[in-house]
């Protein structure tokens, strides 16, 4: 990951460079994660830069603040194009963007009350979080003894800062055992998610994936993995998956927007299938990768082609949400 790249910064509404986008250690956001963000990618086509999905993260970010009594102090068109003006400000052609909203300074009483929310886009280049390697050959998996936390403690379908703590323990418990990702349970001890990644399993040719009912972030690359995989005349159910079904697996990946799609060789010591990424994995991954890259013509209303999008006004008259 390189922050080096990055020349310019939205911040509040504005591009500005790198060093002025800062946040005062009084943010309530700082000491209480009372934020909401979401991580997008923008991809490299023949027609240039193109972010991937960008509706769907958006309104996503939106679902996010409302569930936390969050007012977003710009449209979800300002942040659509805000997005898109970050990645041409900074010239990338391939990145990912992590739009922001969260309470700034003003009180540290845990009701945020009077503070103001502060929005921002960040945009760096950044390679397969679970490495480019891990697409190839695939990651190495331990089940989490930290349980992902449930729908009754938090809403487990919005993306905010604070609850991220619950994934960087286990994912830190399991780069410490060795260990490239952890698969964590929910609360009745069936399988919820990755630390960052949602779940997929084949056996005897069905793929499988659980949902919101089992404490999951309702992914996009998840959305998006369901259709390329009925589009490829794949059987797809959602259901309850436990660590019995993973085990048993002919294959199994994870999803999710850094990780994309990434093959799990192993789970504890248990090879999945013959330990290397399966033919239905590859045959998705070849999918989703057709689909970012804009040589899919199936999958093109996926893509948001920066260069349409960098002016506000040219936006705006885009029907976008
Ligand atoms: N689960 C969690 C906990 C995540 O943080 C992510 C990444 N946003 C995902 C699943 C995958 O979601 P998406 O495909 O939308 O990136």
């Amino acid at each position: 990951m390189s922050f080096d790249e990055v020349r310019s910064v939205w911040w509040n509404g504005d591009l500005v460079p790198w060093t002025k986008a800062n946040v005062h250690v009084s943010a309530h956001a700082l000491h209480y994660g009372s934020g909401v963000f979401e991580g997008i990618r923008c991809y490299e086509t023949p027609e240039g830069p193109a972010v991937f999905r960008l509706t769907e993260h958006i309104d996503r970010l939106f679902a996010s603040a409302s569930a936390h009594g969050i007012d977003m102090p710009f449209t979800a068109s300002e942040l659509g194009a805000a997005v898109c003006q970050t990645v041409a400000a900074n010239g990338f052609q391939r990145c990912y963007v992590r739009p922001i909203a969260f309470f700034g300074s003003s009180t540290l009483a845990l009701n945020p009350g009077t503070c103001p929310v502060e929005a921002a886009v960040l945009a760096w280049p950044w390679p397969a979080m679970l490495g480019e390697r891990a697409l190839d050959y695939g990651v190495r998996i331990t089940v989490s003894p930290w349980r992902k936390f449930g729908a009754e403690m938090m809403p487990t379908t919005a993306k905010a800062c604070g609850q991220y703590i619950n994934s960087i323990l286990a994912v830190r418990d399991a780069a410490r055992r060795g260990y490239d990702e952890a698969l964590l349970l929910d609360a009745g001890g069936g399988v919820a998610e990755g630390s960052g990644e949602n779940l997929f399993v084949v056996h005897d040719g069905v793929v499988r994936t659980n949902d919101d009912r089992h404490s999951i972030l309702m992914g996009i690359t998840r959305d998006s993995v369901m259709t390329i995989a009925r589009g490829l005349g794949l059987p797809v159910e959602t259901r309850a998956l436990t660590v019995e079904d993973l085990l048993i697996a002919d294959e199994a990946f994870f999803t999710g927007t850094a990780a994309e799609v990434a093959p799990i060789s192993e789970v504890d010591g248990v090879e999945i299938g013959n330990g290397r990424p399966g033919e239905i994995t590859r045959r998705i991954q070849q999918a989703f990768f057709d689909a970012t890259s804009g040589r899919s013509k199936q999958y093109r209303r996926w893509l948001h082609f920066v260069d349409a999008c960098t002016f506000a006004g040219a936006y705006s008259s885009v029907p976008f949400i």
